[in-house]
């Protein structure tokens, strides 16, 4: 007979981990074991001593069963049973740590996947994290961004008109001072705009937007 914080070993009855048992109880002095597959085992002839020893081991055993938070492994992290906001909450950017080492990639992930899972909350707060800076709270944040699919790296860069313009319209020159507009999300939006005299585009309108992405091309 075996009784310790891993497992439950009562020959020819039962050995198990203690994973395995779901709970455990007395009916007239016989112990009955619950397992997980909802099998029910009866143990008669146990010392009363024994049978302390079994239920105190199976609540210690419980007691330190970890919860069902996914846990870093990470000290300042800790468990984010609470949600996301409790990672960054008493996590500041600190500039003393901005040369920290890498998170593992894995945590990194971790983090990402589960900003993905909060990322419709509304009152979640995306901490922000500082150019250059490897803090942990700034690695977090950057993690955290990208799995709520945010862009870091374009993320203070501002969008040229440039950029604007070939996003709204393609352009194609047809022949002499005639261009071809196409929406480029729907190629069958089209229109002629015609640079000569008169000026003019097939939509109809007076210095309709086709024109305007012509003549700024
Ligand atoms: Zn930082
Ligand atoms: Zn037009």
């Amino acid at each position: 007979m075996k009784i310790n914080d891993k497992a439950l070993n009562i020959p020819p009855y039962i050995s198990t981990t203690w994973d395995n048992i779901t709970s455990l109880f007395t009916q007239n002095d016989i112990l009955i074991v619950i397992l997980k597959n909802k099998v029910k085992i009866k143990i008669p002839n146990l010392e009363s001593d024994i049978l302390e020893l079994i239920f105190k081991t199976h609540a210690k055993t419980l007691e330190t069963t970890p919860k069902k938070s996914i846990s870093f492994g990470f000290p300042a992290l800790g468990g984010i049973g609470g949600g996301l906001e409790s990672i960054t909450s008493g996590m500041q950017h600190n500039p003393e740590q901005k040369n920290a080492p890498n998170i593992p990639e894995d945590i990194k992930n971790k983090i990402a996947n589960i900003a993905k899972l909060f990322a419709d909350e509304a009152s979640m707060e995306i901490p922000k994290p500082v150019d250059n800076c490897n803090c942990v709270h700034c690695q977090i944040s950057k993690a955290m961004q990208h799995g709520m699919g945010i862009n870091i790296e374009n993320l203070d860069e501002e969008v040229s008109d440039e950029d604007l313009k070939f996003r709204l319209w393609d352009i194609e020159e047809e022949g002499t001072k005639l261009f071809k507009v196409i929406n480029p999300l729907d190629q069958n939006e089209h229109y002629n705009v015609y640079l000569g005299d008169p000026l003019g585009c097939t939509c109809g309108k007076k210095n309709c937007e086709h024109l305007k992405a012509v003549l700024n091309s």
